[in-house]
Order: C-alpha cells, then sequence, then structure tokens
C-alpha cells in the first residue's frame, strides 16, 4: 500500500499498532421475543427511560446550578423526548408488531422519528435529530446499566486513530500509550494538533477518511514532521523511522544544554521564552526545556477533563498546584475558552453552524458570569502562592474587557469581604486574536496590563479560514503581509502605552520564524516545550538590528507565498556564511 499523506500536525516518529477511537455509538442486538415476553420487555423499557432521565435531570441541575435556567433548557428538551408518546407508542407498537426485544424496538422507533423530522425543511427539526440521538445513545447506555464509558483508551502503546477527537476525549487519554495521533479531520492549529505538539507525540491530520479506514490493531509508522503514514511498514521502513527518532534524540540532548541560559541575543535584546500548557502532565516537560513560565494555561483542558463543572475549591486545589510547581515563574491563565472545536454538553456549549464565530470564549463567559466569577475566584486565590495573570480569550472590543474586569473586581470584593486569602492585584491582559482587537489594539492597551497575540485565532479570522478544516488548511499563512501588519500594530499600540506583548499561537514554534517574531519586537513568546530549545537557539545567534531588517522586508512583500521564498532563502544564505565564518 503506497504511504498515506496527511497536514504534518506534529513531529516526531513511532511505529506501532493502530489503536482505533470511533464514536461510541451502541447499536442494540435484535432479539426475537414471545408475546409472554412483552410485559417484560416494557418493564425494562421503562427503567432504561427512568434511568436516561435521572441522568439528565442530574446534568440539567448542575447546569442550572453553574449557568442558569436558559442553559438547563438544552437538557430540558430531551426530557420531553423521553416523554413523548409518539416515541413511547412507536416503541411498544415495533415490539409488538415485530416481537423483537425493546432496544431494538426502541431504535427502529427513534429511526422513525428522526427520518420524519429530516424531510422537514426547517432547521429546528434537524437540530432535534442530534438531541434524538443523543437521547438514544443515552436510553440503549442504560439498559446496558453502563454510564458514559469515555474513549477506550490503548493498553499497549499505540497510535490513536480518529475521525476528530473532543479535547474532553484527547484529555482522557492521557499520555500513557499513546505513541501518535492520526485523524481524517482537523488543521495544524486544531486542538488535537496542538495537545500533541505539547505532549511532544508525532500527529498527522486531514487524512480525510483513510485513518478510519485502518482496521484495529494494523502496524503503522508514522513520520509527524511531513505528514507521512506507512501501512504495514516492512523492516526497512521501520528501521528508518527508528533511525530519525534517534537522531532526534541527539538533537534534543545537545539542545538540552541550553536550558538554564537566557534568550538573550548577541546584542543584548533579551525575550522571555514560556510554555503553552494544557494539562498538568506537560509542566515537568516545559520546565525540562527551560521554560521561563506559563505564558498560556488553556483553563478549558482542566474542565474537560470532568464530567461537570469543577468547583471553586476543585480549580483552586488545580491552579495553586501548578502555580506552585513553577516555583516562583509567573503563570498566565486564560479564563475558560469553550465553544469554537472546543465543545462540551455539561458545559451547554454545544455545536453551532457557525462555531467559530459563534458562542465562543469571554461571550460565552459574560453570558455565565457566576461561572466565569467562580473561576476568576480561583485564580486570584491561586495567585497568592506564587506568581499568576490572567487574560481573556477572543476580546473582541473594550466594552467586553470593561465587562471581564468588573467581574474581577467583584470576585476580589467578595473574597476580601469573606477573608479569604488572594492577590487582588495581579496583571490583567488581553488575548489579541481578532481583527477588531487588532484595529482597537490602542484603546485596549489603555485599559489593561498586557496583550497576548493569540495567531492561530488571529489567522483564521484575518484570512477567513476555519482553523479545524483541512481544505483551507494551505491558507494558514503567517507571513501572509496582514498577518505581520497585524502583530506589528498590535506590539507598537502596546509598546506605545507602556505594555508588554507576548505570542501565544502555534507560529511561535516554527524555527524559521523565531527571527521575525524576534524582530517584530515581542516581548515574550510562549509555545509548546519541547519546541522551545531550537526557538531559543535560533534567538541566541541573531541580533535583534539583523531580526528588525528581516521584518522591514517581509512587511513589504505582497504575498505570502513571495515572503515564504525570500525567508527560506534568507535562512540558507545565512546558515551558509555561519558555516564558512564557523559558527554553530
Ligand atoms: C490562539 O488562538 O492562537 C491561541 C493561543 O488560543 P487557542 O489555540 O486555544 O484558541
Ligand atoms: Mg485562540
Amino acid at each position: 500500500m503506497a504511504p498515506l499523506h496527511g497536514i504534518p500536525a506534529s513531529p516526531g516518529y513511532a511505529v506501532g499498532p493502530v489503536h482505533v477511537v470511533r464514536r461510541r455509538s451502541i447499536v442494540p442486538v435484535s432479539r426475537s421475543v414471545t408475546e409472554a415476553d412483552l410485559p417484560g420487555e416494557t418493564v425494562r423499557f421503562r427503567e432504561a427511560v427512568d434511568r436516561a432521565q435521572a441522568e439528565i435531570q442530574y446534568l440539567a441541575d448542575s447546569l442550572a446550578r453553574e449557568l442558569g435556567t436558559d442553559e438547563a433548557d438544552i437538557l430540558a428538551s430531551q426530557l420531553l423526548i423521553l416523554e413523548d408518546v409518539l416515541i413511547w407508542d412507536a416503541t411498544l407498537e415495533v415490539m409488538r408488531k415485530d416481537l423483537v426485544n425493546a432496544e431494538a424496538a426502541f431504535t427502529t422507533a427513534v429511526g422513525d422519528v428522526a427520518r420524519n423530522f429530516l424531510q422537514i425543511e426547517d432547521e429546528v427539526f434537524r437540530e432535534r435529530v442530534g438531541d434524538l440521538r443523543d437521547v438514544e445513545q443515552r436510553v440503549l447506555r442504560a439498559f446496558t446499566g453502563a454510564g458514559d464509558p469515555g474513549p477506550e483508551v490503548p493498553t499497549v502503546p499505540s497510535v490513536v486513530v480518529a475521525h476528530d477527537l473532543a479535547p474532553s476525549d484527547t484529555a482522557a487519554l492521557g499520555r500513557e500509550n499513546v505513541l501518535g495521533f492520526l485523524m481524517d479531520v482537523g488543521g495544524t492549529t486544531s486542538h488535537v494538533a496542538i495537545l500533541a505538539r505539547s505532549l511532544g507525540v508525532p500527529a498527522v491530520v486531514g487524512l480525510g477518511g483513510r485513518a478510519l479506514a485502518l482496521e484495529p490493531g494494523t502496524q503503522v509508522a508514522l513520520d509527524g514532521s511531513i505528514g507521512e503514514v506507512v501501512v504495514d511498514p516492512d523492516r526497512a521502513t521501520i528501521d528508518r523511522i527508528h533511525g530519525l527518532a534517534r537522531t532526534a534524540a541527539v538533537t534534543n540532548e545537545k539542545l538540552a544544554g541550553l536550558r538554564d541560559l537566557p534568550a538573550l541575543t548577541p546584542d543584548g535584546h533579551r525575550v522571555r521564552l514560556m510554555a503553552n500548557v494544557e494539562m498538568l502532565l506537560e509542566v515537568d516537560e516545559a520546565l525540562a526545556r527551560g521554560a521561563e513560565g506559563v505564558g498560556l494555561l488553556r483553563t478549558e483542558f482542566f474542565f474537560f477533563q470532568h464530567q461537570r463543572i469543577p468547583t471553586e475549591e476543585e480549580q483552586v486545589r488545580a491552579y495553586t498546584e501548578l502555580v506552585r510547581r513553577m516555583q516562583g515563574r509567573p503563570v498566565v491563565f486564560r479564563t475558560l475558552d469553550v465553544g469554537g472545536d472546543k465543545v462540551s454538553d455539561y458545559l451547554g456549549a454545544k455545536r453551532e453552524y457557525n462555531p467559530f464565530l459563534g458562542w465562543r470564549g469571554i461571550r460565552f463567559l459574560l453570558a455565565n458570569r457566576a461561572l466565569f466569577k467562580t473561576q476568576v475566584r480561583a485564580i486570584l486565590r491561586a495567585a497568592a502562592v506564587g506568581q499568576a495573570k490572567l487574560m481573556f480569550p477572543m476580546i473582541s472590543g473594550v466594552q467586553e474587557l470593561r465587562d471581564a474586569r468588573e467581574v474581577c473586581e467583584e470576585a476580589a470584593a467578595e473574597l476580601e469581604r469573606e477573608g479569604i486569602e488572594h492577590d487582588p492585584d495581579l496583571e490583567i491582559g488581553v488575548m489579541v486574536e481578532t481583527p477588531s482587537a487588532v484595529l482597537a489594539a490602542d484603546l485596549l492597551a489603555a485599559e489593561c496590563d498586557f496583550f497576548s497575540i493569540g495567531t492561530n485565532d488571529l489567522i483564521q479570522y484575518m484570512l477567513a479560514m476555519d482553523r479545524g478544516n483541512s481544505r483551507v488548511s494551505y491558507l494558514y499563512q503567517p507571513l501572509h503581509p496582514a498577518v505581520l501588519r497585524a502583530i506589528d500594530r498590535t506590539v507598537k499600540a502596546a509598546h506605545a502605552a507602556g505594555r508588554w506583548v507576548g505570542l501565544c499561537g502555534e507560529m511561535g514554534a516554527e524555527t524559521r520564524l523565531a527571527e521575525v517574531l524576534l524582530g517584530l519586537g515581542l516581548d515574550e513568546i510562549s509555545l509548546h516545550g519541547p519546541a522551545l530549545p531550537k526557538i531559543k537557539q535560533v534567538i541566541r545567534w541573531t541580533n535583534l538590528s539583523e531580526a528588525r531588517s528581516i521584518v522591514d522586508t517581509l512587511l513589504d512583500m505582497p504575498t505570502a507565498e513571495d515572503a515564504n521564498a525570500w525567508l527560506a532563502d534568507y535562512i540558507a544564505r545565512r546558515k551558509r556564511d555561519r558555516v564558512e565564518e564557523g559558527t554553530p
């Protein structure tokens, strides 16, 4: 079989069996029953429905408590489905007519209703089909007595294969026994890709159906650096991949010597290199690579590890542990950024038709003030044991910043009144990741302490390309003049107001772009730990003055293609010069 090619989403090499994670839908086995069995089957049906109802009610209650009744209504509509005489009558009718067991009859009845809904030319009915299918799966699980099982975790070292993985599933898989990821959908900045890079495991995404076509247990050899997957590799391929892995390990070993050295240019300019962290288990890796702190803590991943909203005390414990583990180094907490591709049933942030333009980031938080305030309280409390900062995702203008700051003030005032230890004076920043935030950067800078440029979203919104859609991933172009100019403008606005500015998108980890970011004047770059030493090495080689002139040239290039070609040529020339000079 010819090698499969997808989008290289996380570098690295792996050889191992495939572990397939499918959407866990239960298809019930149809069993014949007699007339005499029917009363018993009806009782089993009632009991399964009761259990499913109790589960939904529990979720709805916790939603109502944390988010308010509007969000709980989503689940209330699922409760209504279970009471619907249409479903009940249809199920009992199928049981009687076909003489089949209750679960098979129920699935047939739901299928009939879903088909009818799909024929109605109305979005509302189509949305109802999603609810119907959710409810169906919950009832079918209730028949077996099992709760939501989460994804099946590999028991031997394996390459995880899926259509796509929700962040909650990726979090649940953990790190043990995960050699790499193969996904049918996604782009380089989709969240599975980000997590894979943070964990230092290879990933290939956008395989367009060829990943899930692999049989469980099939051996694959994976080269995440070029996005290649060899199925049933021969001895020579396995040796080649192992050889590449060894070379990468040797390079890492050499770079390890940089760990305690500053990211300082030869002409004396200092940049802070920080780590992007999603889960506590990445912290040791980040520190081992020389991270000077956490520049972006994606707190949503902590939420996704739970099947319910974590309480303030649970959040305080987790955040405090992280701040302590960083031993005085700063931790930038980004408040919950759900929505987009980060959806979660229990948070009520459901799939939308235009998810990245929808109920996301700060919009979700401001609409759910109780949950927002609880998180801010937990962060303010954790800040008392070390150095913490706080920033808000998806800010599109000053009013959102003001509203968010008001929540922080309320939280601090409450903690003060309650006599609970906290830090009321932590720095508050804004993620600049929407075009409107770039254009209003001077206005935002006047009302916050720092900026962190989220280029994953900024590129998505500037170039109108869905970051999770492999068909348009070619448009992800960090050197597009609009992107470079947006970063340039943001940095200048921050500095004019005396604020510091960092960058925490994935472009911060691209070695070829390190001089560009240096020349753009960023004070801090936050990236996944494994890529940090290489970036530091480039910074330690490059004079700020040289980096500035690179940026001056690139800002005037008319296309990303021109800029990519010019930069590649420049890097090759400089490498040759260094070899001739005998510098490393
Ligand atoms: C970004 O958008 O660049 C960012 C760092 O945040 P996230 O990838 O979590 O949206
Ligand atoms: Mg973002």
